[in-house]
């Protein structure tokens, strides 16, 4: 069994999707899977009347969930005339990689999310609210920690579908957790974000649980839900290199609106300033400092090489856009 996983024409934020085909035993690679199709009327990525897109599977790895020997077929989305769909970034992604190749740039990707049962987040009693955020971050204790069953699950699945998965931890509001991708090259950092994405809403299935990835899923004094993206060219990342990262920052400062246009819908509502977070107004930088827009982490200052920590990035955002974004401003400017 092959699940070919794509995501769908939604807007301002895409879904997944994913189907089953079942393949002839012993394949093992993209070498041996065949593209595939799919009604795109049903997805927003077509009209009824010309309703055929194109799956064209671009990474494959062990399907944890099912066992050995069958597969999850990441895709990419294309038009019946063989061009990549207008929802298809990665498509994009992969020319901006292409062309600023020798930079080696490198991401880590932290993915918040809150887990919901119904319209309530988990954490949430039946009446009233729970106590304010201060004891669940990093917490143990049923009192503190809600979901770890399924988190942990996810990540034994990631790590058996062979993820790079770097950690997980339990977040300020409770029921809100994270975990990390990377680093990675662009194309990798994002097809691995997407995967471990849908590993973890299929698992929440089993749970009965849902995964918000919206900014703000609960309106008022709770933490938001981001995507930190930790990002490093090769200059970076030799001795000296606190100097890249500081011009980074630099480059970065001029872009900001067109950042946080690809930086995931409805983030205004948690970059407000508050909750460790730096206001969608403003642009600053600064080492250590968890309410500027991006991080110089304390290390890469000490050490005088490194990497720098985008805090503005929303947790619904899409990973190829946000790679294709910072390595062009970062790179190319
Ligand atoms: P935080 O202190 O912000 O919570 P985390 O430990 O959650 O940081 O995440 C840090 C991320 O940075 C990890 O995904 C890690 O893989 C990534 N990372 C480490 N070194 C680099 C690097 N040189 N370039 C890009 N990302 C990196
Ligand atoms: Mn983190
Ligand atoms: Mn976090
Ligand atoms: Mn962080």
């Amino acid at each position: 069994m092959a699940e070919y996983i794509w995501l769908d024409g939604y807007t301002p934020s895409a879904s997944l999707r994913s189907k089953t085909k079942i393949l002839e035993e012993g394949v093992v690679d993209l070498k041996g899977v065949e593209d595939w199709g799919f009604d795109g009327s049903s997805t927003n990525q077509a009209e009824g009347k010309s309703s055929d897109c194109l799956l064209k599977p671009v990474r494959i790895v062990p399907d944890p969930i099912r066992g050995t020997p069958h597969l999850l077929v990441l895709c990419e989305v294309f038009n019946a005339d063989g061009t990549p769909h207008i929802s298809n970034s990665r498509a994009r992604l992969r020319v901006v990689a292409e062309r600023y190749a020798a930079a080696e740039s490198w991401f880590g990707m932290e993915q918040e999310y809150t887990l919901f049962k119904g319209a309530k987040p988990l954490a949430w009693p039946d009446e009233g609210t729970p106590g304010p955020q201060g004891p669940y971050y990093c917490g143990v204790g049923a009192d503190k920690i809600f979901g770890r069953p399924l988190i942990e699950a996810h990540l034994s699945a990631c790590l058996e579908a062979g993820l790079t998965i770097s950690g997980i931890n339990s977040e300020v509001m409770p029921g809100q957790w994270e975990f990390q991708v990377g680093p990675l090259d662009p194309l990798a950092v994002g097809d691995e974000m997407w995967l471990s994405r849908w590993l973890l809403q299929r698992l929440g299935e089993d749970f009965g649980t849902t995964v918000s990835f919206s900014p703000k899923p609960v309106l008022g004094d709770w933490n938001g839900a981001g995507c930190h993206t930790n990002f490093s060219t090769k200059e970076m990342r030799l001795p000296g290199g606190i100097r890249a990262v500081e011009e980074a920052c630099e480059k970065l400062s001029l872009k900001h609106a067109e950042h946080i246009a690809v930086y995931g819908a409805g983030n205004e509502e948690r970059l407000t300033g508050k909750h460790e977070t730096c206001s969608i107004k403003e642009f600053r930088y600064g080492v250590s400092d968890r309410g500027a827009s991006i991080r110089i982490p304390i290390f890469t200052n000490k050490n005088g090489c490194g990497y720098l920590e985008d805090r503005r990035p929303a947790a619904n955002m899409d990973p190829y856009q946000v790679a294709a974004r910072l390595i062009e401003t970062v790179c190319g400017y």
